[in-house]
């Protein structure tokens, strides 16, 4: 790993919650916005039936690095999440941004975007996310900067689903992570795409993001179900990896608790993706002690983002929210995740 270049006192995690606007479909059915954010507070309401069966509410305020509104575009939410991470790979560092939380909170849209090219159908215009935000940050960076000039751009995508890794830029190929006698975890035969362009970075994830899907059986789709992660690696000359960055679109955190559903293959899944968030959660937590262990083998994706939790890493998460009172528990699991993280 190559020495960092973190300046002493900058934060190595910062956690932000994101609220995405109702949808048209939620402004139909009247869905009440029960979210509601300023600076670094978010408060949540919640109404509860009382024993006479009247309403009572319940105010849930939460603080965090930054919380998004819903009128916040992809491009205000990278100045403040992203762009640090690349300038820190940029100086040969290792950096990791996660977007965390139910399933339709916006995880997708803040990630992949909804371009033209992408699958997200929004109202509104066409918007890049961060992978691309990221991916256009860094050229500009390689071309304006002579010492920067020799470095290449390297991606690779793949999904975690129940505990097993597929790469979704080679067909949905079966691949096997493996930590060798230093305790570097390889994952073997994983396709690395050079990428030269924003335009080739889209195409690189809309094939990748097509196999996604291929692997949907049931009702829900399988992105909800696994773990999307995108790994930015820059690399000099000789190919060695100059830094890196990934980019974690998580499996949605409602199916943690589908441990009761009565159908066993969503039980196994449920039960994965609890104990991978749970893993997830001590990983990072683990970042801010300067002594004490690492639980990175609690889970194949913490055992994957191995480099993430280790010397200089830099980390951002974050929490995706729906506004909607009908996501309220939902909302409340999410910002007390996102508050643990801390
Ligand atoms: P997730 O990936 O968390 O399941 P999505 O990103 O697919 O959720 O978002 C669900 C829906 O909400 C999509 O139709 C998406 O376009 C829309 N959406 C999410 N975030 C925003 C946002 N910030 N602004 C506008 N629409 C959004
Ligand atoms: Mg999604």
């Amino acid at each position: 790993p190559s020495p960092s270049k973190r300046r002493p006192g900058e934060p190595r995690i910062w956690v932000c919650v994101r609220k995405r606007p109702l949808t048209s479909a939620e402004e139909r059915r009247k869905e009440t916005d029960v979210v509601t954010s300023a600076g670094q507070s978010c408060v949540l309401q919640e109404s509860r039936a009382a024993v006479d069966l009247t309403h009572y509410k319940l105010q849930h305020r939460f603080f965090f690095d930054h919380v998004f509104g819903e009128a916040c575009s992809n491009e205000e939410v990278y100045l403040r999440t992203a762009q640090p991470l690349v300038q820190h790979m940029l100086q040969g560092g290792s950096a990791t941004c996660f977007a965390y939380g139910q399933t339709g909170a916006g995880k997708t849209h803040t990630m992949l975007g909804c371009s033209p090219v992408g699958p997200s159908q929004s109202r509104g215009r066409g918007e890049l996310g961060l992978y691309s935000l990221a991916v256009k940050d860094l050229f500009s960076h390689l071309s304006s900067s002579p010492a920067l000039t020799r470095l290449t751009v390297f991606v690779s995508f793949f999904e975690i689903y129940c505990g097993q890794l597929y790469d979704l830029l080679d067909h949905r190929n079966r691949l096997f992570a493996r930590e060798d006698g230093c305790g570097n975890v390889h994952i073997a035969g994983l396709c690395h795409k050079r990428v030269e362009s924003v335009d080739s970075l889209l195409q690189v994830i809309s094939r990748g993001t097509e196999h996604r899907s291929q692997g949907s059986s049931g009702v829900n789709p399988v992105s909800s179900r696994s773990h999307a992660l995108l790994q930015i690696q820059l690399r000099g000359a000789g190919q060695s990896v100059h830094g890196r960055m990934w980019f974690v679109d998580l499996a949605g955190s409602e199916r943690a608790s589908d441990s009761g559903d009565p159908d066993r293959r969503s039980r196994l899944e449920g039960a994965e993706i609890n104990q991978s968030l749970l893993a997830l959660k001590e990983c990072i937590r683990s970042l801010d002690q300067e002594q004490g262990h690492t639980p990175f083998r609690q889970s194949k994706l913490t055992q994957v983002l191995k480099d993430s939790f280790v010397g200089d890493s830099m980390t951002c998460m974050i929490a995706n929210i729906s506004p909607g009172h009908s996501s309220t528990e939902h909302t409340l699991n999410t910002l007390r995740y996102a508050d643990r993280v801390k």
